[in-house]
Order: C-alpha cells, then sequence, then structure tokens
C-alpha cells in the first residue's frame, strides 16, 4: 500500500527553479531554436558527395559536427554514400573505443510518479499499473541477484518522479546498491558504478547525489521539439516545463557531475529533428562547460499499457531510419558513448554495434522488484514498457565475443578520476584506450571466472589472447604488469586495474 501522509502539492510546488536556468537564456530564449533547425535541414537538403566526404574527415578527426553539417548527413539518400557513413561511423567507433562494448543493466526502484507523460505505462493517468517503491532490503535483493547472479557491474538505477522517491530515497538506495557484497565462487562481487536516470533535479540535490557516488546522471529531453513536448506532457505537471528538463545537465556540471547523459525518445516527433536537437544540446554543453554529454540514448517509442500515444504516434521511426540516425550521431558527436537498450530486437542491437553503439543492456527486467521476485516473464502492469530483447548477459557477451568485441566490466576511470573534461580530452586523442583496454581484459577475466558456462568461457579466452597478444606488441612496456595483474586475478583476486 502507498502512504498518502505525504504533502505531494507542497513538495512538487517548490521544486522547479526558475533562477537555475533563465541565466542561460538569450534573449529569452533557449538554445532550441525549432524554426532554426527546420530551415538548417530544409537548406541542407541536396548535399553533394565532396561536401559529405568533408564532413566524413571532420568526424574522423573526433570534431563535433556543427548542424548544418549533421543537416546534410541525415539528408543523405545515395546508397553509396551512406555506405560510407556507415563504414566511417564504424572507424571512428574503433579509433575512439576500440573493439570494447560496455554492458549493464536497469533497475527500476519506483514507479510512483507525479507526471502524465503520455507515452509511458507509469504515468498517473494508467489507474491500472500497480505502483511499487522498493523497500531497502528489496534493493539488496536485486542487487545480490544482479552483482552475485548475473555478474554485473554497472547498474543505471531508474526512478519515477515522486516525493517518495526524492532526493533521500536515491541516497539511501544508492548507498545501499555500494554496500551489498554479493558471494560468488570466488568470494563476492558488488557493484561498481550506479547511474542515475531520473527527473530533473536542482543543484543543492544533484550536489547530494555526487557525494553518494552516483556514476553518470541521466535524463532524456524526450523530445526537442517545443510544440510537441507540451502535447505530450500536460499542463500543470513538473515535467511539463520544458527548459527545467532542457538546462538539467547544466545543473548537473554546475554541481560537479562530471558525467551526464543525453537522449531523446525516437517517435514522439520528426526523428531527424530529435537528431538535431540532440547534436545542438552537445554543442551547447560543450560551450558552456568543455564537456559534452558522456553518453546519448536514442531510445525508440514501445507499446505500453495505457499509454495510447505509443501506437498513435505519426512519427514512429522505421529500422532503416533508425540505422541512419544512429550512424549520424556516431559521426556528429564522435567521442560519446552511445546506448542501445533492450527495447530493440536481437537483430537491430547487432546492427547498431556495428554502427557506433558503446553500450547496453543485458539480462534485462523492467518490472518494479522483477530481478529477484517474478518468473521472468513480462508483465505489463508492472513495467513500464516492452522489451524487444530478453536475453541474458552470458549470451550477450558470446555474441559479442563471436562479433570481435570484448566486454569490459571496467569502472576503474571513474574511480581515479578519468571523467569530464579529462576524459574526454582521453577519447578525443585516442589515449584512454590504453587503460580501457588493459582494464577490459582484466575485468572480462573476472567475469568469465566467475559468472561463465565452459562454452562462453572458451570462446571469450580466445578473445583475451587475442587482446593480449596485440598488447605485447604494441605496449611492450606495460605488459609485465598486465600479465602480473591477470595471473593474479587467475588465482582468485579480484578488482585489480590500471
Ligand atoms: N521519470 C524519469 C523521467 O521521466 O525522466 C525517469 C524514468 S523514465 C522511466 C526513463 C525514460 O523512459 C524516459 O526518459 C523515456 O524516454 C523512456 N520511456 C518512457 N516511456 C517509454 C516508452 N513507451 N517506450 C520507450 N521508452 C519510454
Ligand atoms: Fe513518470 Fe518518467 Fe514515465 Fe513520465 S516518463 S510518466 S516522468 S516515469
Amino acid at each position: 500500500m502507498i502512504k498518502k501522509s505525504i504533502d505531494v502539492k507542497n513538495w512538487a510546488k517548490n521544486r522547479i527553479k526558475k533562477n537555475e536556468f533563465e541565466k542561460y537564456l538569450v534573449n529569452g530564449k533557449d538554445f532550441i531554436d525549432d524554426n532554426e533547425i527546420i530551415k538548417t535541414l530544409k537548406a541542407n537538403n541536396h548535399p553533394g558527395p565532396e561536401k559529405i566526404k568533408n564532413i566524413l574527415a571532420k568526424s574522423l578527426a573526433i570534431e563535433t559536427l556543427t548542424l548544418d553539417e549533421t543537416a546534410a548527413l541525415l539528408n543523405v539518400t545515395d546508397t553509396g554514400l551512406l555506405r560510407e557513413m556507415e563504414k566511417t561511423a564504424l572507424q571512428i567507433k574503433k579509433k575512439v573505443y576500440d573493439n570494447r562494448i560496455v554492458t549493464f543493466a536497469p533497475l527500476y526502484l519506483s514507479n510512483l510518479c507525479l507526471n502524465d507523460c503520455l507515452y509511458c505505462g507509469f504515468r498517473q493517468g494508467n489507474k491500472e499499473a500497480k505502483r511499487k517503491i522498493l523497500s531497502l532490503e528489496e534493493v539488496r535483493k536485486e542487487t545480490e541477484v544482479l552483482a552475485g547472479k548475473i555478474g554485473h557491474k554497472r547498474l543505471i538505477v531508474v526512478y519515477g518522479e515522486h516525493p517518495r522517491a526524492d532526493v533521500r530515497y536515491m541516497v539511501k538506495t544508492i548507498k545501499e546498491i555500494y554496500k551489498v557484497k554479493a558471494k560468488t565462487k570466488h568470494g563476492f562481487s558488488r557493484i561498481r558504478r550506479v547511474n542515475v536516470n531520473a527527473a530533473p533535479m536542482p543543484v543543492n540535490e544533484l550536489k547530494i547525489l555526487k557525494r553518494a557516488g552516483l556514476g553518470t546522471y541521466q535524463v532524456f529531453q524526450e523530445t526537442y521539439h517545443h510544440d510537441t513536448y507540451a502535447t505530450l506532457h500536460p499542463r500543470g505537471t513538473l515535467k511539463s516545463d520544458y527548459r527545467w528538463r532542457l538546462y538539467t545537465m547544466h545543473r548537473a556540471l554546475e554541481a560537479g557531475i562530471d558525467d551526464v547523459g543525453i537522449g531523446a525518445l525516437f517517435g514522439l516527433y520528426d526523428w531527424k529533428f530529435e537528431v538535431m536537437g540532440l547534436v545542438a544540446h552537445a554543442r551547447e554543453l560543450e560551450k558552456q562547460f568543455g564537456i559534452g554529454p558522456h553518453t546519448i540514448s536514442f531510445p525508440r517509442l514501445e507499446p505500453a499499457a495505457n499509454a495510447p500515444y505509443t501506437i498513435d504516434s505519426r512519427h514512429k521511426v522505421s529500422d532503416r531510419n533508425f540505422e541512419k540516425l544512429i550512424t549520424v550521431i556516431r559521426l556528429s558527436v564522435p567521442y560519446t558513448g552511445m546506448i542501445i537498450t533492450a527495447r530493440e530486437t536481437p537483430q537491430m542491437r547487432r546492427r547498431s554495434i556495428q554502427l557506433g553503439v558503446t553500450q547496453t543492456d543485458a539480462s534485462t527486467r523492467i518490472g518494479i522488484g522483477a530481478y529477484s521476485g517474478s518468473s521472468g516473464k513480462q508483465e505489463t502492469k508492472r513495467q513500464q514498457f516492452l522489451l524487444g530483447d530478453t536475453r541474458s548477459l552470458e549470451e550477450l557477451i558470446a555474441e559479442f565475443c563471436r562479433m570481435g568485441y570484448i566486454t569490459s566490466f571496467c569502472t576503474a576511470g571513474y574511480r581515479c578520476g578519468r571523467t569530464g573534461e579529462c576524459i574526454m580530452d582521453l577519447l578525443k586523442t585516442g589515449q584512454e584506450g590504453k587503460f580501457c583496454k588493459l582494464n577490459a581484459i582484466l575485468t572480462f577475466r573476472e567475469w568469465l571466472d566467475d559468472f561463465a558456462g565452459p562454452a562462453t568461457k572458451k570462446i571469450g579466452e580466445k578473445v583475451i589472447n587475442r587482446e593480449l597478444a596485440e598488447i605485447k606488441e604494441k605496449m611492450p612496456k606495460i605488459y609485465p604488469k598486465l600479465i602480473e595483474y591477470y595471473e593474479k586475478i587467475k588465482k582468485g583476486e579480484r578488482d585489480l586495474y590500471f
């Protein structure tokens, strides 16, 4: 039962601090100029091959593209040029991230929500949803499964917007997750990085989250188109304030949170417009703070219970256009991490990885309490939407190995200060890879020994041996130290990193 004692109205009344974003407005306008975006898309309607080739060269130099350049890429229809764009996108990904892929799991902690987003199963208007907020004991149980049985090291915890799931609840739950030492055959395993996807918060609360050890703070703008935003987020709800949301990452960076994740929910409005919005957002953050988004997400709208907009939308994105938008995001913001989730089918996830995606979730369950509690079946009354891929982490890892990728469980960068501006520079110059390559091997070895079945272990070791050989050849000085750590891990030591 949900307690009714909290003064919900009062809590909501004082949440939005206009002074925290008004200072960024220029002549009363925010940095998304809808008409300008539409004009730019039209002006770049027929880009010639020369122009596209020059743009691709800029992307390959790991420079963020302008809106003009992004519009030109979005408008390419020639199949030859499109293939060229895809090839370059993959080259960029290799240059910045090599053959590493990062995995995580979403952990839904509460579906209590004051908002009424017309596309979401958690919205207030969905009276059939079973509402639940996890107790600390339940959070511990969920974490034990995620860390101890599946072997995840990174989580993204997800909350609806509600006073019962306020910043104090977030801090308590994050701390509880970090505390869990889940038993494995070689001792214990724990979650090393907790990212958060939650409603926009004021600076003082973001500072509290930072102190609690939050990794990336993720908020999606949903749609960058002002009028569509107003239609889908009914007036009077907290979420209806477009600018409070648009400037969330400004506040996060002010609060000292280095890693911020932006995103758009594709299917709410024209997909080309949304890509332009994402690139404008990245450029604005770079301009104001010298740091762009640590990650970009591009979820596609999925069917959700009692959310008719998920069926009615005129803007659903076809697979072909989805592939194109992934390619263009990779080319326009070349240094950023790109996340695809289990909303997508296995085929689409495979394809997206060849176009630039760097992170994905696995063994995903999005019902509240679903990792430790339910049968594993998808349940529309407890879930925000339905998933397209419910494969296990082990299945995904085996597939990545077959594709030539190594799954990295490395979270060392965050724990020794390689975040924010520092990591941006390392990523742009390709140097971040040095540490990451070594840590990918060490953490993947850990995972194989703790969690893999014999077949996955075999195919995983092939990948590791290939990586070790590469390091021996390309980084001979560091190789002996790597082997020292590697052997210790094989004997059961854990959490060694560069
Ligand atoms: N309540 C917070 C908020 O809205 O920012 C965070 C949690 S919300 C559950 C996380 C994200 O799920 C939203 O930002 C939205 O992009 C996405 N989402 C909502 N409904 C969806 C649907 N029907 N299909 C796919 N993604 C959806
Ligand atoms: Fe609530 Fe977020 Fe769903 Fe909107 S998207 S109804 S804010 S949980």
